[in-house]
C-alpha cells in the first residue's frame, strides 16, 4: 500500500476546520523569516495557503539578511503579546551566524506551534505532550488513522535531530513501542532497519533504505526531502521497498502535507489553549 499523505492531510485539515468553527474567534499564525532562502519563503507560503483552507488568519514579517538576534527576539515578543496571535513559527533555517535555539526559546511556550521550545521539548520527554513538533506528531496521528497501534512494537527511526529523530523517539516511547534511533555513527544500519515493524527516516540522504534493508510487512514513513537532478527524492528507494513493505509514503505527497496539516491542528490547539486560559 502506498500511504497517502495527502488524502491523510485534508482529513486532518477537515477536522481543524470543524474545530477552528467551533472557536468562534478566528485563530492567527504568524510567521517570520529572516534572509531570502528561497525554500523558506516556499515553505512559509506553502502554510500559509493550508491556513486559508483552514479559516486560520495568517501574517508574515520578514525579516533583512543582517538582522540580529536581539531584534528578532524583539519581534517574536511583540507577537507574543498580541491577542490575535495564537501561533509564532520562526522558520528555519537562521542566516549562519544566528543562533536558532536562542531564538526559540524566546516563543511564549503556549504559542510555539512548531513544539520546540525547550519547555515543550521537556514536557513532551516527560510524557505530557502538549505543543510538539509537527513532522512527527503527524506521523503518530498517521499511524492512528491507519489503525496500526504502537505498544509493544519494534520501532525505528533513522536520524536523531531534535526537529524528527528525537521527539519522535519520545512520542513513540509514551505510545510503549520499542524504539531504537540510528544515526550516521551506528555501525550496521541494516542489522538496526531489518528488525523494524515501523521505520521512520530522516537522514536526507536519497536511496539511503534499500528494499533488502526493510522487514517484510513494515510500515515506513520517509521524511526525507532530497533534491536529486531537478527531482525531489527521498531517503527510501521507493521502487524497492514498497515491494517488501505493508505501507509506505511518497515522496512528494507523504509526509509533507501531514506535517503542514498538523501545523494546522496545533495552531488550533493553541488557540484553545489560549481562550481557556483566559477564561473564554
Ligand atoms: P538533520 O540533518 O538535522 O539530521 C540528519 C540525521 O540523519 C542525523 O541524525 C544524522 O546522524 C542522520 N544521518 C545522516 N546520514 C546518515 C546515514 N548515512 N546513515 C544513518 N543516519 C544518517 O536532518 P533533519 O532536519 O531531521 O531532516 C532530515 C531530512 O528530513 C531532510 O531531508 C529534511 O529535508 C527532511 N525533513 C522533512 C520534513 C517534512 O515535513 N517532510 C520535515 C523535517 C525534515
Amino acid at each position: 500500500m502506498i500511504i497517502d499523505g495527502k488524502a491523510l492531510a485534508s482529513e486532518l485539515e477537515a477536522e481543524t476546520r470543524r474545530r477552528v468553527e467551533r472557536l468562534g474567534r478566528r485563530p492567527g499564525l504568524a510567521t517570520i523569516i529572516v534572509g531570502d532562502n528561497p525554500a523558506s519563503m516556499m515553505y512559509v507560503r506553502i502554510k500559509h495557503s493550508a491556513c486559508d483552507r483552514v479559516g486560520i488568519r495568517s501574517e508574515n514579517a520578514r525579516l533583512p539578511e543582517g538582522t540580529s538576534l536581539e531584534e528578532i527576539v524583539g519581534t517574536i515578543e511583540s507577537l507574543n503579546k498580541r491577542e490575535d496571535v495564537s501561533g509564532v513559527l520562526l522558520q528555519l533555517p537562521l542566516p549562519r551566524g544566528l543562533d536558532p535555539s536562542r531564538a526559540m526559546a524566546a516563543i511564549d511556550p503556549t504559542k510555539d506551534v512548531d513544539g520546540f521550545h525547550p519547555m515543550n521539548m521537556g514536557s513532551l520527554l516527560a510524557g505530557a505532550e502538549g505543543l510538539v513538533p509537527c513532522t512527527p506528531k503527524g506521523i503518530i496521528w498517521a499511524l492512528e488513522r491507519l489503525g496500526v497501534s504502537l505498544e509493544g512494537k519494534d520501532a525505528v527511526i533513522v536520524g536523531h535531530s531534535n526537529v524528527v529523530g528525537k521527539p519522535l523517539a519520545a512520542m513513540m516511547l509514551n505510545r510503549n513501542a520499542t524504539v531504537s534511533v540510528c544515526h550516521v555513527f551506528t555501525r550496521d544500519l541494516a542489522a538496526h532497519t531489518r528488525n523494524a515493524e515501523i521505520l521512520v527516516v530522516a537522514a536526507g540522504v536519497p536511496g539511503l533504505i534499500r528494499g533488502d534493508m526493510v522487514r517484510p510487512g513494515a510500515y515506513v514513513f520517509d521524511v526525507g526531502i532530497n533534491r536529486v537532478g531537478d527531482r525531489t527524492v527521498g531517503d527510501v528507494e521507493f521502487d524497492e521497498v514498497v515491494k517488501v513493505a505493508a505501507a509506505v509514503t511518497p515522496v512528494p505527497g507523504g509526509v509533507g502535507p501531514l506535517t503542514v496539516s498538523t501545523l494546522m491542528s496545533q495552531t488550533a490547539t493553541a488557540a484553545e489553549m489560549q481562550m481557556k486560559r483566559n477564561g473564554r
